[in-house]
C-alpha cells in the first residue's frame, strides 16, 4: 500500500463529489472532499429526471427524498407561442398542432425505477442533504476549503488548498474532479474547449405564488416542469416548483441577444417573459424572491475526462445545454460509473488511465446521445414535438427524456430525427425549411 492520506481525493461537493464519495465510501474506500463553499449554497437546476433514481436508490438516499418533501415531478410539458398552419407532414397524433408536447414517466418502464415520479429541488437543500449522506457513510468532508492545484509531479497526486497565510497538501491515490463549471482540473491540464455551437446563457430567479397553470392546458399538471418556448430566436424559460409556493422561473437564450440588451437583467428578463403575454401577466402577480442571477459560458468540452490518477465528473467533464434537465442525472451516473471502475482500481492498484474506459465509453456515448437531442430541439423545434407526439417514435423519445441513455448504443429515434433533420436543411423547399433555427450541431461540435 502506497503511503498515502486517503485513497481518493474529491474536488468539489455537488452532487457528483457527493454521489462518488457515497459510492466510494460505501465500498469501503477512504474519501476526503473538498468544498470550496459552505452548503447550504444556491445552485441552479434544480428539476430531476427519472434516471437519477437508481442512483439515488443505490447510495440509500430515497428515503430522506421521500422525508424531505421536494416536490413529486411526474412529467414534463413544452409550450409554444401560436404554431398554427404549420403541416403535419404525416406525422399522428398532433391534437395540439405543434403548440404543446408533454409526456408522463409513467408511460415507459425504466430498469431501476419502481416510482412513476421523479423530483424537483431546491438545490441549497439537497445538496447539503447529499453531502451529508456521504458523510455519514465515511467520507470526511472538509467545506470551506478550494483547492489551489493538484501536485501530480510523483506518482500519488497531492491536493493542495490554503490553510492561513499557507498551504496543505493531501497525498491521495487517486483525484476525482467533481468541481462543477468551474472545472478545475480541466484549466489545470488546459483541457477546456468552448462550444462553438452553444453559446447560451440564462437569467434566473425564485417567485411566490405563481400561477403555474398560466401556460398549461390540462390544469392537473401543475407541478409539471413546464418549458415554454419564445418566439424569439432559440430563446426558452423554465418553470420548475421548488415548494408547494414558490417556482423557480429562468430565461434561457443565445448569449447574442442578451449582449444586445446591455447588460440589464431584469429589462431582459421582462422584455423575454413579454413575448408569451399570458406568461408576463401571471409573472408580474407573483412576488419575485430573490435578485436575478446570470449564468453565462456554460457550453465547453475536456479533451480528456480520465488520465494516470484523475478523472473528472459531472459539469467538470462537461455542460451542454438545460433544455432536457439532464444536469444532475450526467453528474449521478457519472458518479456512479466511475465508482464502479475505481473501485476496480483499488483491488488492482492500477490507478491509471486504461482502469477508467468503461466510464470513458459510457459517458462519451451518453453525452453524444444528449449533445444530439439537443442540437436537434433547437435546430428543428417543431421536429421534436412531432416526434413526442407521435405513437412510433413517442417511447423511444421519452426514454431520453427519462435520461436512460447509458447501455444502449444509439435510441431509433434519434437516427431517424437526423435523418428527417437533414432532409429538412438540404432542401429550401421543404415545407419545413423555414421553421429552422440557427444553431447548427454536431457537425460543428467540439468531438468530447
Ligand atoms: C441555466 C442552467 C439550468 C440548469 N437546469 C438544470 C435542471 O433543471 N436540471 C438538472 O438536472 N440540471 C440543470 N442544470 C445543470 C446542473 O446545474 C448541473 O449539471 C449540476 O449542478 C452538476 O453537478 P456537479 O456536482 O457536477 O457540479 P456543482 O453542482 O456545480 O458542484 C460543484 C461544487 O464544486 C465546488 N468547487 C468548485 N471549485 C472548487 C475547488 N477548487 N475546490 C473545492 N470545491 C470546488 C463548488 O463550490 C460546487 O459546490 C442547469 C444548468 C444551468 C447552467
Amino acid at each position: 500500500m502506497p503511503d498515502v492520506d486517503f485513497d481518493i481525493g474529491i474536488i468539489g461537493g455537488g452532487p457528483a463529489g457527493s454521489t462518488a464519495a457515497s459510492y466510494l465510501s460505501k465500498a469501503g474506500l477512504s474519501v476526503a472532499v473538498f468544498e470550496g463553499d459552505i452548503f447550504p449554497r444556491e445552485h441552479v437546476g434544480e428539476s430531476l429526471i427519472p434516471a437519477t433514481t437508481p442512483v439515488l436508490d443505490d447510495i440509500g438516499f430515497l428515503p430522506q427524498m421521500e422525508a424531505a418533501k421536494f416536490p413529486r415531478k411526474y412529467g414534463a410539458a413544452w409550450t409554444s407561442a401560436a404554431q398554427k398552419n404549420i403541416p403535419t407532414l404525416g406525422f399522428q397524433g398532433s391534437s395540439h398542432g405543434f403548440g404543446l408536447a408533454e409526456i408522463e414517466f409513467h408511460e415507459r418502464e425504466q430498469l431501476g425505477v419502481n416510482q412513476d415520479y421523479t423530483y424537483h429541488v431546491d438545490r441549497g437543500k439537497f445538496d447539503l442533504m447529499l453531502l451529508q449522506h456521504a458523510h455519514s457513510l465515511g467520507a470526511k468532508v472538509f467545506q470551506g476549503t478550494r483547492v489551489r492545484r493538484v501536485d501530480f509531479s510523483e506518482k500519488e497526486p497531492r491536493v493542495i488548498f490554503p490553510v492561513g497565510r499557507s498551504e496543505a497538501a493531501v497525498r491521495v491515490r487517486m483525484v476525482v474532479d467533481a468541481s462543477g463549471r468551474g472545472t478545475f482540473l480541466g484549466r489545470q491540464l488546459k483541457l477546456k474547449v468552448n462550444d462553438p455551437v452553444f453559446n447560451q446563457y440564462a437569467i434566473h430567479t425564485w417567485f411566490d405564488n405563481l400561477d403555474r397553470t398560466a401556460l398549461a392546458v390540462n390544469k392537473e399538471q401543475a407541478d409539471y416542469i413546464f418549458i415554454h418556448f419564445l418566439p424569439v430566436t432559440d430563446t426558452w424559460v423554465w418553470q420548475i416548483p421548488i415548494t408547494d409556493t414558490i417556482t423557480s422561473v429562468g430565461v434561457v437564450t443565445q448569449k447574442k441577444h442578451f449582449s444586445a440588451s446591455k447588460n440589464d437583467l431584469p429589462g431582459f428578463f421582462w422584455e423575454c417573459v413579454g413575448s408569451r403575454p399570458e406568461l408576463k401577466k401571471a409573472l408580474e402577480q407573483a412576488e419575485q424572491l430573490r435578485p436575478f442571477k446570470p449564468e453565462g459560458d456554460y457550453s465547453y468540452a475536456m479533451k480528456q475526462i480520465c488520465g494516470d490518477g484523475w478523472a473528472l465528473i459531472g459539469d467538470a467533464a462537461r455542460f451542454v445545454d438545460p433544455i432536457f434537465s439532464s444536469g444532475v442525472s450526467v453528474a449521478l451516473n457519472g458518479a456512479r460509473l466511475l465508482s464502479r471502475d475505481i473501485i476496480a482500481a483499488a483491488e488492482t492498484g492500477d490507478f491509471s488511465k486504461p482502469s477508467f474506459t468503461t466510464y470513458e465509453t459510457k459517458l462519451r456515448r451518453a453525452v453524444a446521445n444528449w449533445y444530439e437531442f439537443i442540437s436537434i430541439y433547437y435546430r428543428l423545434n417543431i421536429l421534436f414535438t412531432a416526434f413526442v407526439q407521435d405513437p412510433r417514435y413517442r417511447l423511444d423519445v421519452l426514454k431520453m427524456l427519462q435520461g436512460d441513455v447509458y447501455d444502449d448504443t444509439e435510441p431509433k429515434a434519434l437516427h431517424a430525427m437526423r435523418e428527417i433533420t437533414r432532409q429538412v436543411e438540404e432542401n429550401p423547399d421543404h415545407l419545413w425549411h423555414k421553421h429552422l433555427g440557427s444553431l447548427r450541431a454536431p457537425s460543428a461540435a467540439p468531438m468530447f
